[in-house]
């Protein structure tokens, strides 16, 4: 489903050495501190919003991750020329127990460009609109995929207020300035647009086969990488590392799944290699590295 919303933008001015680094990462020419003009923007965070919904914390540094190199536009125009900022870099902060990310954009100064920035500098672009993707939204009561359950936004269940926890972020689109006068700067709370669902998508587009299928493959693939991490949980334990579950939980987790299919079959070779369990069937052991080795094609 994609996600619009709008949030400001705080002035900021001459880029330091490693934020410069960060943009000539991004620019097609090496570009020089002059030639640079840095804002920052604060992107989309953890509360529940109009709608009723709210991204999930935890879903926050993949979608920090997606915005870097995402461009800004004025009056919503997809054209080149209406590109004007682009973001180089982007963290997930905490502050006053809200967890948001925050982004860091440049703008090529000349041109029309040094009128945005007059007005990013006097406050009158204060606010942007955001849009990204997300695979999921699930029920805050009972953890259902949302619409599923029964369950309704806005409404109270044993004192506990239902909203839709958006999941699984897929991509972060483009972001728009929009021109709001200082003046309404206090006081205003972040407007919200359209939430379309992957799968209103689909059904308006005519292709709910291929969107079954998808959602087939991933339930698929969440079912493996579920498998995956509870092998290297067992594989430490096996191990005997000294660290209790918990905390391997914790760590795993975390970990990214192509980094645990490397890490588990490193935890295996020295699982055979201090443990070189004699087994009671003659040949299991030849069996079960045939398996591995055919699984792994
Ligand atoms: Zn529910």
């Amino acid at each position: 489903m994609d996600v619009k919303k709008e949030t400001q933008v705080s002035a900021s001015g001459v880029p330091t050495a490693a934020q410069l680094e960060a943009i000539n990462a991004q620019a097609r020419a090496k570009m020089s501190e002059e030639q640079v003009y840095v804002f920052s923007v604060r992107l989309c965070d953890d509360q529940v919003d109009r709608d009723g919904e709210r991204f999930d914390t935890a879903a926050l540094p993949a979608l920090a991750k997606l915005f870097i190199g995402k461009t800004g536009i004025v009056d919503h125009k997809w054209s080149s020329d209406s590109q004007v900022a682009r973001i180089f870099a982007a963290e997930v902060v905490k502050e006053d127990g809200v967890t948001y990310i925050k982004a860091w954009a440049y703008i090529r100064r000349g041109g029309n460009a040094d009128e945005i920035i007059a007005d990013i500098e006097a406050g009158i672009k204060k606010e942007v609109s955001v849009g990204c993707a997300m695979g999921r939204c699930v029920c805050s009561i009972c953890g259902s995929e949302y619409g599923e359950c029964g369950h309704q936004k806005g409404e109270y269940y044993d004192g506990q207020l239902c909203c839709g926890i958006l999941k699984e972020p897929m991509d972060a689109y483009e972001f728009s300035f929009v021109a709001v006068p200082a003046q309404r700067d206090a006081g205003v709370i972040k407007g919200l647009g359209k939430v379309k669902r992957l799968k209103e998508l689909a059904d308006e587009f005519g292709a709910q086969q291929e969107y079954r299928a998808l959602y087939k493959q991933a339930e698929l693939g969440k079912l493996y990488e579920k498998q995956l991490r509870d092998d290297v949980v067992r594989l430490c334990l096996t191990l005997d590392l000294g660290a209790a579950e918990p905390v391997l939980r914790g760590v795993i987790d975390k970990a990214a799944a192509e980094d645990l299919m490397k890490l588990k079959q490193a935890l295996e070779g020295r699982v055979r290699e201090l443990l070189p369990v004699k087994s009671q069937l003659p040949g299991a052991m030849e069996n079960d590295h045939t398996v591995e080795s055919g699984f792994l094609i």
